[in-house]
C-alpha cells in the first residue's frame, strides 16, 4: 500500500489527501480492513490519521465457537522524508525505518495498517452477548440445552453467567 506523496509534500502546510482503504491481512486472518485515511502536510511531516473497520473470526471466550468479529480502530502516525523536499538533500534524525518517505517519495501504509489492526483485535470475544458458555463440570455447550450434570448445578451456573454478562 504504497502512495505517492511528492506533490502533497510541496504542499502548503495543512493541506490535506484521502486515501480509501480497502485491505487484507491475511496471515492474521484478518479478512478486511476498510476505511478511509486522512494524510495532513505538517510543518516537519505527514500526519496519516482516521478510522478503519476490520473483519476477523475468533473463539467465543466462553463457549469456544468460531465467532465472526468486527471491530473499528483509530489510527494516527507522522511520517517523515528522508530527503528534504526542497533542497534535495538527506535529511537526519526524525525518519526511522516504518515511517520514512522514501527518496522517491512514496509513503508506504502496510506495516502501520497491519500493527494497529492486530492490536486492535478485541481480546474478550462472545458469540452472543448471553453466551451461557461451557458446563465446567462436563464441558457441554449449554447453548444447546442442558448437560448431564443436575439441574441445581445448572441453575446456579447460569446465575453466575448472567450476573458476569451483567457487569460487562
Ligand atoms: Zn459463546
Ligand atoms: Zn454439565
Amino acid at each position: 500500500m504504497r502512495i505517492n506523496v511528492a506533490q502533497l509534500l510541496k504542499e502548503p502546510v495543512g493541506s490535506t489527501r484521502s486515501h480509501k482503504i480497502n485491505t487484507s491481512i491475511d496471515d492474521e486472518g484478518i479478512d478486511s480492513v476498510k476505511g478511509e485515511l486522512t494524510m495532513t502536510r505538517t510543518n516537519r511531516s505527514i500526519l496519516v490519521a482516521g478510522t478503519l473497520r476490520a473483519a476477523t473470526t475468533g473463539t467465543c471466550n466462553r463457549c469456544l465457537n468460531q465467532v465472526r468479529c468486527k471491530y473499528n480502530f483509530n489510527l494516527e502516525e507522522e511520517f517523515f522524508s528522508i530527503i528534504d523536499i526542497s533542497s534535495g538533500s538527506v535529511s537526519q534524525g526524525e525518519s526511522d525505518n516504518s515511517n520514512a518517505i522514501d527518496n522517491n517519495n512514496m509513503l508506504d501504509l502496510t506495516e502501520m495498517i497491519r500493527q494497529y489492526s492486530v492490536l486492535s483485535i478485541p481480546t474478550k470475544l462472545l458469540c452472543i452477548p448471553e453466551c451461557a458458555g461451557l458446563c465446567p463440570s462436563c464441558g457441554d455447550n449449554l447453548n444447546q440445552g442442558s448437560c448431564q450434570c443436575s439441574n441445581q448445578n445448572r441453575n446456579e451456573h447460569l446465575a453466575k453467567l448472567v450476573k458476569l454478562g451483567k457487569e460487562n
